[in-house]
């Protein structure tokens, strides 16, 4: 069979689902493509949802990765509102809740994650209760906004500050309840969380941390939240409390898991017909040792075009250095590499007025990564050094009258 008689289905209409389908039809597959995802929306970027969908800063459309007219150009059958619920393996074919079942050839799983449910609340949003995974979950949130003197966040992650800056930004009073002792502890170094903690402060978020929650009663006006930090009334409340890899389908069909569906450098599953990528997935990860499952925007993108174009026999690896960025008030923060795993980290740059950027090594001094602040082009010279021969001088790192191309390279 040529590789264009074959039919590639995708599963999951995200981000990786989109970049798959995208990468297949722009290295010249002319075979079918089938893309089935379980919201009622076409693929769109996850990024606004936080931030400009919030404030009405980016529109639906312009958050769309691929419209519907694109995919019927590109001859991409594209399924919205239907989910899968079983994976044949033996007669590779997937079946969804209405019955319809589809054949594969080659078969994508790109299901990204869920939500992590906080138990006091349950998984049902209401008109006072948010979480925000999906577009629908965000444009509820921001017709909520729109009436919104006072909110509450459970999780002081990614979601919870950025929601907090919006609601802060839009006149909220807001109070971030954080369970861990610090902000952002998952991936950034402890210096991070404290600016972060400074940030919001000064900008008047009440940053609560070491909270845990005792009750939440939602009431028709109200929502009262009890935690050994006080009781905190609020007309609004949004968890991000984390998210949990959807593999459930991969699970039931024997495909093998560890925290998440497991590929190799090429995205390939434990079945040879399936490949995977994004959110869902674990993938061997040389900087971090063993297999890692990363939970971004560019990890989705990146990972799928190198899945698409596995599948079409091309000798292609994914081995990307992480990267993410964060947009707080007037402060744009990138995440480079694996910053929370660093022995030592070392500022350039006064963080409490102006850019700044932490370098983090690891015990043996080697690059693991970098935050910046408002500087950017500090990442240039962490990018070249992370995985490198050579490593970074620190001492010239703090000293930020040195110019950064003389900061560079000690030898290893
Ligand atoms: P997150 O960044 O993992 O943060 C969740 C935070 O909530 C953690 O600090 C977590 O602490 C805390 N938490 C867990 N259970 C809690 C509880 N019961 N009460 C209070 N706090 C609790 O996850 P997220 O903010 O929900 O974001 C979801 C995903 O979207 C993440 O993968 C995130 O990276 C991604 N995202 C990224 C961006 C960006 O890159 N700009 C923006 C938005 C979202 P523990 O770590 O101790 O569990």
């Amino acid at each position: 069979m040529s590789v264009d008689d074959r039919c590639f289905v995708i599963v999951g209409a995200g981000q990786a689902g989109a970049w798959v389908a995208r990468t297949l039809r722009a290295e010249g597959f002319s075979g079918r493509i089938v893309m089935i995802g379980d919201e009622d929306h076409p693929p769109y970027e996850r990024p606004p949802l936080s931030k400009s969908i919030l404030s009405g800063g980016t529109s639906i459309a312009e958050a769309v990765l691929l419209a519907r007219d694109q995919a019927s150009l590109d001859q991409i059958d594209l399924v919205v509102g239907e989910s899968v619920v079983a994976i044949d393996t033996r007669r590779r074919t997937v079946r969804c809740a209405s019955e319809r079942s589809v054949a594969y050839d080659t078969l994508f799983l790109t299901m990204g994650s869920r939500a992590r449910i906080l138990p006091s609340v349950g998984s049902t949003p209401s008109e006072r209760v948010h979480y925000i995974r999906t577009i629908d979950d965000a444009l509820r949130l921001k017709t909520a906004m729109g009436n919104c003197q006072s909110m509450a966040v459970v999780g002081g992650g990614w979601i919870g500050l950025e929601v907090a800056a919006t609601a802060r930004g839009q006149g909220a009073d807001v109070t971030v309840l954080e369970a861990g002792p610090r902000l952002c502890a998952r991936s950034v170094p402890q210096q991070v969380s404290e600016y972060l903690a400074r940030l919001h402060q000064r900008e008047g978020v009440d940053i609560r941390v070491s909270v845990s929650i005792e009750s939440i009663e939602v009431r028709d006006d109200v929502v009262v939240v009890n935690s050994n930090a006080g009781t905190v009334r609020v007309d609004q409340l949004v968890i991000g409390i984390g998210i949990v890899p959807a593999t459930d389908l991969a699970e039931a069909a024997g495909i093998k898991i560890a925290d998440g569906i497991m590929v190799d450098d090429q995205c390939r599953t434990s079945d040879p017909h399936i490949y995977a990528a994004g959110d869902v997935t674990s993938h061997p990860c040389a900087q971090a040792g063993g297999y890692r499952r990363l939970e971004s925007w560019a990890n989705a993108q990146n990972q799928a075009i190198v899945a698409a174009k596995a599948a079409l026999g091309q000798n292609v690896t994914y081995g990307d250095v992480p990267w993410a960025w964060s947009d707080q008030f007037d402060v744009n923060l990138q995440i480079l590499g694996h910053p929370e795993r660093g022995a030592l980290v070392v500022a350039r740059g006064d963080a409490q007025h102006g850019p700044c950027c932490w370098l983090v090594l690891g015990e043996a001094g080697e690059t693991l990564g970098a935050v910046s602040a408002n500087a950017p082009r500090e990442l240039r010279v962490v990018r070249k050094a992370i995985g490198g021969s050579q490593t970074l001088d620190p001492a010239k790192w703090a000293d930020s009258v040195c110019a950064l191309a003389d900061v560079s390279m000690i030898s290893a």
